[in-house]
C-alpha cells in the first residue's frame, strides 16, 4: 500500500477512509450570471475526471483536508485566474474569466497543488522560500508549462530548457502578485534557493509531469 512518507497525520488515517468517490460541487458567487456559472460547473465536472486532478482530491481527502470549490466573478483588471485560500482551504476559479476547459484543469490543478503544499507541510505565508517553493511546483505539475500546452508559443524559440524558463517566469509573477513579497530581489533570491529541491519534488506524483499524458490511476485506489 502506497503511504506518502512526508505526512505523519496520514499515517494514522487508514486508507480505506479515503473517499474515492469525492465530489467537488463548485459552489456560485451571486455576482455571476447563470450561465457563467453552468459554464464553470461544467468544466469542473470535466476536470474532475482527470486523472491529476483526481490524484490530487484524493490526496486532499486523504490527508483530511478536502477543499471547497467556488466559482467567484473577479475584476477584469486583476491578472490571476484563480486563487487558494489556505485560511478557508477554498479554491476560487474566476468563472467570467476561463472559457477553455483543458485551461480550467490547469489552473485548477495549479490551485490543489497549493492545497496540497498546505496539507502536507506547515507553509508559512510570509516566508518567500516557502511561497517560491510551492509556486514551482504548481507551474511545473500543472501542465501549464508543458511544451505540449505552449507548441505554438514556443514556436521558433530556443526550447532547451524551455518549460524550466516558463516555471521559472509563472512562478516569479505569482510570487510578485502576493502583496508580502513585492521586492524583486527578495523573490528572485527566494526563487533560487527554493529551484533545486521544488524543481524535483513531484508530490502525490511518482513521475516527472513533463509530456506525462498518460491516464494512471491514484495509487491510493488501488
Ligand atoms: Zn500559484
Amino acid at each position: 500500500m502506497w503511504r506518502p512518507s512526508f505526512s505523519k497525520d496520514y499515517d494514522s488515517t487508514p486508507v480505506n477512509v479515503a473517499s474515492t468517490t469525492v465530489v467537488m460541487e463548485p459552489r456560485c458567487d451571486s455576482n455571476l450570471s447563470s450561465m457563467e456559472f453552468q459554464a464553470c460547473k461544467f468544466m469542473s465536472h470535466q476536470a474532475f475526471q482527470h486523472w491529476k486532478v483526481q490524484i490530487l482530491v484524493n490526496a486532499l481527502s486523504a490527508m483530511k483536508a478536502p477543499v471547497d470549490l467556488v466559482c467567484v466573478r473577479c475584476p477584469s483588471d486583476v491578472r490571476h485566474r484563480a486563487g487558494y485560500s489556505p485560511r478557508h482551504n477554498k479554491i476560487w476559479m474566476c468563472a467570467n474569466k476561463i472559457w477553455n476547459p483543458f485551461e480550467f484543469r490547469r489552473v485548477l490543478t495549479h490551485e490543489l497543488t497549493h492545497a496540497f503544499d498546505f496539507a502536507r507541510a506547515k507553509v508559512d505565508t510570509g516566508n518567500p522560500v516557502h511561497m517560491a517553493c510551492t509556486e514551482i511546483r504548481a507551474w511545473n505539475l500543472s501542465g501549464e508549462c508543458d511544451l505540449w500546452t505552449n507548441w505554438f508559443k514556443y514556436l521558433g524559440e530556443d526550447m532547451i530548457n524551455r518549460k524550466q524558463r516558463c516555471v521559472r517566469d509563472g512562478a516569479m509573477a505569482s510570487l510578485l502578485e502576493n502583496e508580502r513579497c513585492q521586492d524583486p530581489s527578495v523573490a528572485r533570491a527566494a526563487m533560487d534557493e527554493a529551484w533545486p529541491q521544488c524543481w524535483k519534488d513531484y508530490w502525490p506524483f511518482t513521475t516527472k509531469p513533463d509530456l506525462d499524458n498518460r491516464y494512471r490511476q491514484s495509487p491510493m485506489l488501488k
